[in-house]
C-alpha cells in the first residue's frame, strides 16, 4: 500500500522540533519508530501534511536515575527498555511487559514514547504506564509540562498531547520490593493482547498492603480496575486474591471484535487479574 503524499522535516534539536511542529499547526504529525504510524499511512487512514522524524534528536533516548525516580527519554526503544538494567531493576513490571510487544523487528524500532503517544487501548504499555503511576513529560510552544499517565489517556487512540507537543520522557517512580507482573491472553504468539493485566503489588505481614492493577483492552482507554485494587487490600492467601479479582472488570466497557465478546473480555479480565496478583505475590 502506498502512503499519500507528505512534506517531511527531520529536526536536528528539540528546539526545532518545537518550532516545526508550532508552524505546522494540526496537520503535522510526529514520526518516531514509524510502527504503528507507517501502517496507518499506507492503510490511509492518517493524512498529515507534513512528517516530522524526530528520531535523529539527540537526548531523547536511554534511561537514568533522578533520586527515587527513574527517567526514560521518550525514544528509546522497546529493545534498549527490555535490556536497560535500570528498569529492570526499578521498573521490572515494564521490561516484562514490553519483551510480549510484537516480534523482535518491531522491538528494535518501536519506542516506549510512541507506545504511549499512539493511546492504543490495545498496546500493552499504557496499561503498564497507569499501574506504574507514570508521569509523562511533554514539550510545546508553551514549554514544559507533566502529565500524569492517569490524565494522559482521553480516548481511543487519543491523547490529551496538544498536536504540536512533543513526548520527551517518561518519568516513573521506583517500585523497591514490589511484586509484579504482565499476563496478556493473545491468540497467536506475539500478537496483540486480547486482554492484558498489569500488577504491582506491595506486602506486608503477609497481606496485601497495596495493589495496583492497570487494564489493556478493557475500554477505549487503558485503565485502572480500582475496585479490584481495593478488594485485594488485605488479602493474605489464594482465596482471598481469587474473590478480590472477581470485581477486575467493574466498571470497564471492552469492546466487541472478531476476537473476543464484551463478556469474554470481561471474564478473562478476572482471571488474569487472579493469575498475575498471584504470581507477584509470589503464591501464583
Ligand atoms: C506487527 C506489529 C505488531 C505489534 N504488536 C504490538 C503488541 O503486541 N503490543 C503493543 O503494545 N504494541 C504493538 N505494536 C505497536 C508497537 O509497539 C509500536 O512501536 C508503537 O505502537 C508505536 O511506537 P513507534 O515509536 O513506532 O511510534 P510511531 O509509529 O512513530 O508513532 C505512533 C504515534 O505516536 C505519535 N508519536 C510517536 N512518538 C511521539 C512523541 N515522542 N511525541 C509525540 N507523539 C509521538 C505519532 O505521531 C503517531 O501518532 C505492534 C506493531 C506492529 C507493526
Amino acid at each position: 500500500m502506498i502512503p499519500p503524499a507528505f512534506d517531511y522535516a527531520r529536526p536536528t534539536d528539540l528546539d526545532e522540533a518545537v518550532r516545526t511542529l508550532a508552524d505546522a499547526g494540526e496537520d503535522a504529525k510526529v514520526l518516531a519508530g514509524g510502527q504503528s504510524l507507517l501502517p496507518l499511512l499506507r492503510l490511509r487512514l492518517a493524512f498529515p501534511e507534513l512528517v516530522v522524524d524526530v528520531g535523529r534528536i539527540p537526548g531523547l533516548r536511554g534511561v537514568r536515575e533522578e533520586g527515587d525516580t527513574l527517567v526514560i527519554g521518550a525514544l528509546t526503544t522497546h529493545h534498549d527498555v527490555i535490556h536497560d538494567p535500570l528498569v529492570r531493576r526499578h521498573a521490572g513490571l515494564l521490561a516484562q511487559a514490553t519483551e510480549t510487544v510484537a516480534d523482535p523487528a518491531v522491538r528494535h524500532r518501536g519506542t516506549l514514547g510512541g507506545s504511549l503517544a499512539h493511546a492504543d487501548p490495545a498496546g500493552d504499555l499504557p496499561a503498564v504506564a497507569l499501574a506504574l503511576d507514570a508521569e509523562l513529560v511533554a514539550v510545546g510552544p508553551g514549554g514544559r509540562r507533566t502529565i500524569p499517565a492517569r490524565d494522559f489517556f482521553a480516548d481511543y487512540l487519543q491523547s490529551t498531547l496538544a498536536p504540536n507537543e512533543l513526548l520527551v520522557e517518561v518519568r516513573l517512580p521506583k517500585r523497591e520490593g514490589w511484586g509484579f507482573r504482565y499476563e496478556k491472553f493473545h491468540r497467536v504468539a506475539q500478537s496483540w493482547a486480547m486482554v492484558g493485566v498489569a500488577a504491582l503489588v506491595r506486602r506486608e505481614n503477609g497481606h496485601i498492603a497495596e495493589a495496583r492493577i492497570g487494564l489493556t483492552n478493557m475500554g477505549a482507554t487503558p485503565l485502572r480496575a480500582s475496585a479490584a485494587e481495593e478488594a485485594l487490600v488485605g488479602a493474605g492467601g489464594a482465596d482471598a486474591v481469587a474473590r478480590a479479582a472477581q470485581s477486575a472488570a467493574e466498571g470497564t466497557r471492552p469492546s466487541r471484535d472478531a476476537s473476543a465478546s464484551p463478556e469474554y473480555r470481561a471474564h478473562l479480565a478476572r482471571v488474569l487479574t487472579k493469575r498475575a496478583v498471584l504470581a507477584a505475590t509470589g503464591t501464583g
